[in-house]
C-alpha cells in the first residue's frame, strides 16, 4: 500500500465513525402531530428523506423533517 492509498482509507473510517457517532447521538424523535417516538432506524420512504433525513410517522403517517418537525408540503393548495 502506498502513502496515498491509506491516507484516504484512514480519511473515510474517520467519516464513517463520525457519522456513526452523530446518529448514534441524536435524540429520539417524537411526532408533533399525534407524540409517537420514532424509530432510529428509518427507512427512507422517498428520495427526499433519503437526501435529508426526516421520518414518516409510524402512528399517523405525517411526514417530518430531521429534527422530528411537521414537514409542510408545499404546492398542495
Ligand atoms: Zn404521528
Amino acid at each position: 500500500m502506498d502513502g496515498a492509498l491509506i491516507g484516504g482509507l484512514v480519511g473515510a473510517v474517520g467519516a464513517a465513525t463520525v457519522l456513526l457517532l452523530f446518529a448514534m447521538s441524536r435524540k429520539p424523535v417524537n411526532c408533533p402531530s399525534c407524540g409517537r417516538e420514532q424509530p432510529k432506524m428509518r427507512t427512507p420512504s422517498n428520495m427526499q428523506q433519503a437526501m435529508w433525513g426526516g421520518y414518516t410517522c409510524e402512528g399517523c403517517g405525517a411526514d417530518l423533517d430531521a429534527r422530528g418537525r411537521l414537514r409542510v408540503k408545499k404546492g398542495g393548495k
